[in-house]
């Protein structure tokens, strides 16, 4: 069982709630991380009192100083979670435990104050009591959800954080493949990396998603729509997109994955699609994978289905893998039977239409 959260949170409802007809409309075509529910969490901390100030408030503006640390040393991290609407009207979370133990971690590893679980899932809680209605109900349709924390101090000197703010934000996000899911064509990035050994991409923070930012301006400008970074050191193996993990299927249905050496970002997704498909008595292995070894496997059709995953889109089928100088796979390629399969059983479970064998749903309205 979790610990029950200690801090006691106030709640100041928004005199600026949007009407139900407003909020209507924009659930009727919510896009992606455009629209935001009527309020927000915040938890403050320092490194005297510890966490303090646990909140529901009107969604809104921070005011921050210019010298706020985070504005200048990037001292950001933040988590992605979505609340599912289930068929009887109950609001469901998948693995926010997982979320809370990760946040923790890259709390950690940027010297910010890790926020306890049981306050994590309750601050989560907290917004769904009063913005439930900003739950969408259509299909694949969620809301979701943006804790991050940030340095929250007036000080240029760099260091640890000594004043932090936690906040959770939610934003109703449409159906990720409105027209049905569509494989995409990934480009590797032979320059750029991601994260090096030792360096924090294993931390879900804001600086990463920067750096990756320019390299995905170069995968757009080869006609593909997202970047597949290769490890820093020797720039032979395969980590990961730049928000999503990435997976390969054999033709044999077993799956391959890049192991997770410290440079890697532990999806949650990547690693309950592991544990579907060993549920399916398949064989995941996780090992460092050269990209050489994909263009010959995805040609020879040894590998016969690639895809990404990652909370937002859940699963990204892959067509092609381009680079440079070399092609692999087709950009007509259909989506993977496979990928398909586990998307639907992974997708089932999330909003309620399977079972739920490892407990992994929690309810929270
Ligand atoms: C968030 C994230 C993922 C996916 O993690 P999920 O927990 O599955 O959403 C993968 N890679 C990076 C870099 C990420 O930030």
């Amino acid at each position: 069982m979790t610990a029950t959260a200690t801090l006691e949170f106030s709640v100041t409802t928004s005199k600026n709630r949007r009407s139900d007809e407003e909020r209507a409309r924009i659930l009727a075509n919510p896009g992606f991380g455009v629209n935001f529910s009527d309020h927000m969490v915040g938890i403050d901390w320092s490194l005297e009192r510890g966490w303090y100030n646990a909140r529901v408030q009107p969604y809104g503006p921070l005011s921050l100083d210019p010298a706020c640390s985070v504005l200048h040393y990037a001292q950001e991290i933040f988590e992605g979670l979505k609340a599912y609407r289930h068929a009887d009207g109950s609001v469901w979370a998948f693995r926010p435990q997982a979320n809370a133990a990760r946040m923790q971690r890259s709390a950690e590893r940027l010297a910010l104050p890790p926020l306890p679980e049981a306050e994590f899932l309750e601050s989560i809680r907290q917004l769904i009591l009063v913005d439930k209605a900003w739950v969408p109900t259509a299909p694949e349709t969620s809301l979701y959800l943006r804790p991050f924390t940030i340095a929250s101090e007036r000080f240029l000197g760099v260091r640890a954080a000594q004043h932090a703010s936690y906040y959770v934000i939610g934003s109703p996000a449409g159906a990720y493949f409105p027209k049905g899911v569509a494989p995409v064509s990934i480009w590797v990035s032979e320059h750029y990396t991601r994260a090096g050994r030792g360096g924090t991409g294993a931390a879900k923070c804001g600086g990463n998603y920067s750096a990756s930012l320019l390299p995905q301006q170069e995968a757009y400008k080869q006609g593909c729509s997202q970047v597949l970074f290769l490890d820093a050191v020797h720039g032979t193996y395969l980590e990961e997109l730049g928000g999503m993990n990435l997976f390969l299927v054999r033709k044999d249905g077993s799956l391959l994955t890049p192991s997770l050496t410290g440079s890697i970002l532990e999806g949650v997704t990547r690693d309950s699609l592991i544990q579907l498909a060993k549920d399916q008595g398949r064989v995941v292995e996780e090992r460092q994978i050269t990209l050489e070894e994909v263009q010959a496997g995805m040609n020879n059709g040894e590998i016969s289905e690639a895809f990404a995953c990652g909370t937002a889109a859940v699963i990204t089928p892959i067509c092609s893998i381009k680079g440079k100088d070399f092609v692999a796979g087709r950009d007509d390629a259909p989506a993977g039977e496979l990928t398909m399969s586990l998307r639907k059983a992974l997708t089932d479970i999330q909003y309620g239409r399977a079972a739920d064998p490892h407990g992994w749903m929690m309810k929270l309205a």
